[in-house]
């Protein structure tokens, strides 16, 4: 999920700042080795510590959707889709070339442009800030989470939704992103069964991914991110084509 028209422009500051040698980060990005956390992020804890705690605090949401979706990953036997999450810190940017697609990855907490919650090169973003409301409960963290790491199961299959997005593929885009959160309706779904989250949660659920919607975006509108929920939910990954 990018923030729309910030993504683009974002991340050709990165590329700018990369070229130029203007950040840290930007100067470390070449160099990005394929495991570590990107130099300027914050790595969040996948330890589920804080799913034990009742904090509703946004970055406790984080870490316990993250090692949520580690738990989910693992269970498919899909564990390194996902090396790390992150925390995006105000005002950081960084980028690299892939080495999962061989396009490009990057982040931008730059106010004017934030990149906002999104995956590529085996990291899941998220910028505290211009994501707040995708990590309001623990339950959206998941859900949003969940999507966002079918773009790590499809990036290994050879696709590449980062360059879907910055060439405004809409076309391309959108089977990407309902497949993704098909995925987070399956992942929900194992969740429930898990008794991570009750089963009493589902229509808050569905209301969430009817709230995030946008008719004609690359994401699809409310109702068809809605279905495509309930669609993985009901079918699981093998519904949503990433069996
Ligand atoms: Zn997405």
């Amino acid at each position: 999920m990018f923030r729309r028209r910030g993504f683009f422009a974002a991340l050709t500051i990165v590329a700018a700042g990369a070229s130029l040698g203007l950040t840290s980060s930007a100067e470390a990005a070449p160099h990005q080795a394929a495991s570590a956390v990107p130099v300027g992020t914050i790595a969040v804890s996948t330890s589920g510590h804080a799913c034990l705690t009742r904090s509703s605090a946004p970055t406790a949401n984080v870490e316990c959707g993250a090692s949520l979706v580690q738990k989910w990953l693992r269970s498919r036997g899909q564990a390194s889709v996902v090396r790390h999450t992150v925390l995006v810190p105000a005002g950081t940017v960084g980028g690299w070339p892939s080495s999962t697609t061989g396009g490009v990855c990057g982040f931008s907490g730059l106010a004017v442009r934030p990149t906002g919650m999104h995956h590529c090169d085996g990291i899941t973003f998220v910028d505290p800030i211009s994501d707040r409301d995708l990590i309001r409960t623990r339950l959206a963290a998941f859900t949003m989470l969940a999507h966002e790491s079918a773009h790590g199961v499809q990036e290994r299959r050879g696709k590449d939704p980062v360059a879907a997005y910055l060439v405004r593929d809409r076309s391309a885009m959108l089977p990407m992103e309902q497949q993704a959160d098909c995925w987070a309706g399956a992942a929900l779904n194992w969740a429930i069964r898990q008794n991570h989250f009750d089963a009493g949660q589902l229509p808050a659920a569905r209301a969430f991914f009817r709230s995030i919607g946008h008719p004609g975006s690359g994401h699809g509108s409310g109702a068809a991110r809605e279905a495509q929920l309930l669609q993985g939910y009901a079918g699981g990954a093998k519904a949503c084509g990433l069996a």
